[in-house]
């Protein structure tokens, strides 16, 4: 789950990690009286979105006097932002951040996430940060550095030094990037996070380290037992589909391609999703349905399924070992009669009374087609989504 921007900056300042003043609002009025507040001689604007690229697409504006806030204010507030990074449906903008101006001698990048390769908390950092930090990645990765916190050992002084050297800082800048560092550190275990991403960390004109921007991802797993930032969660900034799916107990992940799934459990669904890879096609989603699927939890993930307007082919992928198959078989059926599915089915089941419910199926006077076993799936719905 992600945040906003200023409640990861609360989260900083509770932790003692530099922001710059700022508060949010959610009115021009409001945003008037926290920039009275805040006094000095300009403000920044920034759109609270959960997506990045907000600089270039015009969701972070400088203001020199009140009229220019109250106008930039006025723009943002109900617009949606569309950014690089939003997906062309962009996010809808209710809250803006307005922010005392840092004076940047210059940006830089500071990132720690769980690497999963080496299972530790790793942390990135380079002297190119800034608004391009995918691009460095891509064409001049020698400008990144990259070290691994070890579980047990926790994060070591030298580890923070040697960056800050890599880093071209001064003593002085060393010192508050390890603070920084290890409260971070801190942050990210006690709140069970799997990113927190600083674009850019400035040095200010006084030669100060300061975050001036602020990603932070929460691991949905943990969530159960981060009560108050469960509660941050804006459903506004998240797909339609996935607050269905949350709403009924989905695991669901929306994906590029026109193959949908719909599977009864994770493994079986990862496993879905590549053989449908290895015939040449391309999933819509990651669905698990759970072990119960039950005739009403099927109805709700074709409704789910099909509500994504990419779907050309749908592949039901169904274990029958909680359930029955010829269960399954009627739920398909219903299914797709209440939800008005409209493009091929193509449906394999496995286990328990699995001969009766593929009759059931095969008797349906609907566009379901029955598959003998996994490839044979896979080869009906690649060729099904290409009209093949
Ligand atoms: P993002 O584009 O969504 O990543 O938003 P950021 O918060 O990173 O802001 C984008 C850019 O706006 C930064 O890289 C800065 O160059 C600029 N910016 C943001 N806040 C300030 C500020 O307080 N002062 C100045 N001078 N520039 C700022
Ligand atoms: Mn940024």
């Amino acid at each position: 789950m992600n945040i906003h921007e200023y409640q990861a900056k609360l989260l900083f300042t509770e932790y003692g990690i530099p922001v710059p003043p700022g508060k949010p609002a959610h009115s021009v009025k409001e945003a008037s009286r926290h920039a009275a507040d805040l006094g000095g001689e300009g403000w920044v604007v920034k759109a609270q979105v959960h997506a990045g690229g907000r600089g270039k697409a015009g969701g972070v504006k400088l203001a020199k006097t009140r009229a220019e806030l109250d106008e930039a204010v006025k723009n943002m507030l109900g617009s949606v932002l569309v950014t690089k990074q939003s997906g062309p449906a962009g996010n809808p903008v209710n809250c803006v951040l307005i922010q005392g101006i840092s004076k940047i001698a210059s940006e830089l990048y500071l990132g720690m996430l769980v690497d999963r390769g080496s299972r530790r908390v790793t942390v990135m950092a380079s002297r190119a940060g800034g608004m391009d930090i995918e691009e460095v990645a891509a064409t001049e990765p020698e400008k990144i550095f990259t070290f691994a916190i070890d579980p047990i050992l926790g994060l070591q002084a030298y580890q923070c030094r040697e960056l800050g050297f890599s880093l071209a800082m001064d003593e002085k800048q060393r010192k508050q990037l390890t603070h920084i560092l290890s409260r971070l550190y801190r942050l990210f275990t006690e709140k069970d996070l799997s990113l927190i991403e600083i674009n850019p960390l400035i040095i200010t004109t006084d030669g100060d380290l300061e975050a001036l921007d602020a990603k932070v991802t929460v691991d949905d797993n943990a969530l159960f037992r981060q009560n108050a930032l469960a509660e941050w969660r804006d459903p506004t900034q998240v797909d339609e589909k996935e607050n269905f799916a949350k709403l009924h107990d989905f695991s669901y992940v929306a994906l590029d391609g026109n193959i949908a799934c719909m599977v009864n459990g994770a493994g079986l669904a990862m496993a879905t999703m590549d053989i449908i890879k290895l015939h040449g096609g391309s999933p819509a989603n990651f669905l698990d349905v759970g072990g119960g699927a039950t005739k009403e939890r099927v109805a709700e993930a074709f409704k789910l399924i099909v509500s994504d307007k990419k779907v050309k082919a749908i592949l039901v992928n169904i274990f029958g070992g909680i359930v029955r198959c010829d269960l399954i078989a009627e739920g398909i059926i219903a299914a797709v009669k209440e939800v008005g599915v409209n493009v091929p089915v193509v449906v394999r089941l496995e286990g328990t009374k699995v001969a009766e419910g593929k009759q059931i199926l095969n008797n349906s006077d609907l566009q379901i087609i029955s598959a003998d076993d996994f490839t044979d799936a896979a080869r009906k719905a690649v060729a099904a989504a290409t009209g093949a």
